[in-house]
């Protein structure tokens, strides 16, 4: 029987706003903004119930992922039915709260009428890597988030509330690939016209020669008038600079009025980007911020498999596992590594192999190891038992390897700020609870067990020296 919810819920909340809280609370607010926020349910009183999401893809991203979720919170209020639908919302978001607009900086009305221009051949504006493609980019636990959001994002440019996208993380590890990956995706498939990928540093450059050929900056506005997509690489540059941060907002503003797609890059979260103005940090911080992580071992192994596939080489097993088992907190030397494998390789007229690999690499995996990480407490463990780090990490219940395994997570845990969750997929991808049980087992014996105190003491003091 149906539940007239209506009748069960005559408070001023809907029983959708009572699902989202729910739902608040079991997801992160990284994931709830981005896929809940501005979700709808159509019809409460219906037996196959409608769940408005902002575009297709977020409808289906929602109804593979989150179905078990949702359906939960609909049982804790109570609310039969017998399907759940998604849709996609035909409006598009308001993106500019009206009291946000800045009395200083002119911006276009939202009501203005845009006056359109004739259908032009489609754009790609910068310098686009043909390589750095969405298909060429490996996803893993660490930047899946990113990757979703972008695609979501090139396949409705300022369609969706993830305008702008502002992602953030580390060198290397992918954001500039990605960014592009948008334009050439939006390009590929026609989602918008004209795209335009500037890093911060040439934006700056660009506004520089403008003002000293000109005389001022009139009119550099007026550059970016026909972009329906702004890809600013590097945003983080833009530091220090007010002049250009106040063109910058002009625009900025201009284009996500007008509902303009906008992506950022940056190399720290926008409330961590020093002098630069309140304004465009509280703008930044209107969309979606997300952030990209170093990538796990699997992950990495899949990026080194794919780049040396699309290379045509042949990488063995084992020298991939190497590679990833060294190489740990950026892509880009990954890939540093493996080039130097092939073309050392290839210069010796040698087949790719595990003593080529120990031999070349040697320097690149001591700078590696001078940092206190997972993998150089793995090796320092390793090395004090004699064993391999890819034993540590492999699926045996033998105690030669059980032992050093249970140090090495618990030393993991205790000397390092890194999550359970993370300590176990650097492990052989092994569950947290692993993780739980092999630190409670050394933290029980350690203080009845001289030797057990011996073993974790001197691998300790080996370690003293990194950072
Ligand atoms: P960032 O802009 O964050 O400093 P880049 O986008 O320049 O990093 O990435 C550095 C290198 O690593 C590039 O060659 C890029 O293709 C590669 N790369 C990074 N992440 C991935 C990934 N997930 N899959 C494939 N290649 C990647
Ligand atoms: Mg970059």
């Amino acid at each position: 029987m149906l539940i007239s919810i209506e009748s069960k819920h005559n408070s001023h909340e809907s029983v959708w706003d009572k699902c989202l809280t729910t739902i608040e609370e079991k997801v992160d607010s990284l994931c709830y903004n981005a896929w809940f926020r501005y979700t709808k349910l159509l019809n409460p009183n219906s037996q196959d119930l409608i769940i408005e999401t902002t575009n297709a893809f977020a409808a289906d991203y929602i109804e593979e992922n989150f179905s078990d979720l949702i359906e939960y919170a609909l049982n804790k209020e109570s609310v039969r039915f017998n399907t759940i639908s998604f849709s996609a919302s035909e409006t598009v978001l308001e993106i500019l709260p009206e009291e946000d607009h800045e009395d200083d900086v002119p911006v276009l009305s939202a009501s203005k009428k845009v006056i359109e221009s004739p259908k032009t051949e489609p754009k790609l504006t910068g310098s686009f890597r043909p390589d750095y493609t969405l298909d060429n980019f490996i996803v893993g636990e660490s930047n899946q988030f990113a990757h979703t959001s972008c695609l979501a994002v090139a396949e409705a440019p300022g369609q969706t509330c993830f305008n702008p996208l502002f992602i953030h993380g580390d060198t290397g590890l992918g954001k500039t690939h990605l960014l592009q990956a948008v334009g050439h995706f939006i390009h590929d498939e026609c989602t918008a016209d004209n795209v335009l990928y500037l890093s911060g540093k040439d934006f700056i450059d660009q506004y520089m020669d403008h003002v000293k050929s000109q005389g001022n900056s009139v009119a550099f506005s007026s550059k970016f008038a026909d972009v329906d997509v702004l890809l600013i690489d590097d945003i983080h540059f833009l530091r220090g600079k007010t002049g250009t941060q106040k063109e910058f907002q002009r625009i900025f503003n201009n284009l996500l009025v007008q509902k303009k797609q906008i992506i950022l890059t940056s190399d720290r979260h926008p409330e961590k980007i020093q002098d630069m103005m309140d304004h465009l940090i509280n703008r930044f911080l209107g969309g979606l911020v997300i952030d990209i992580q170093p990538p796990k071992f699997e992950t990495r192994m899949e990026i080194l498999r794919s780049k040396a596939a699309s290379d045509g080489i042949h990488l063995p097993e084992e020298v991939v596992q190497y590679i990833a088992g060294h190489v740990t907190e950026n892509v880009r030397e990954l890939e540093g590594t493996l080039i130097k494998l092939i073309a050392s390789a290839s210069f010796t007229g040698t087949e790719i192999s595990m003593e080529t690999a120990s031999r070349i690499f040697g320097d690149v995996i001591s700078r590696q190891n001078q940092r206190l990480t997972i993998t150089s407490i793995q090796k320092a463990v390793a090395d004090y038992f004699g064993i391999t780090i890819n034993q540590l990490r492999a699926h045996t219940r033998k105690r030669d390897i059980t032992y050093p395994r249970n140090i090495a997570m618990y030393l993991c845990k205790e000397l390092l700020k890194q999550s359970r969750k993370t300590i176990g997929l650097d492990f052989g991808g092994r569950d947290y609870s692993t993780v739980i049980y092999a630190c409670k087992k050394i933290e029980k014996e350690i203080t009845d067990n001289a030797e057990l105190q011996k073993h974790v003491n001197d691998i300790t003091s080996g370690l003293q020296h990194l950072k």
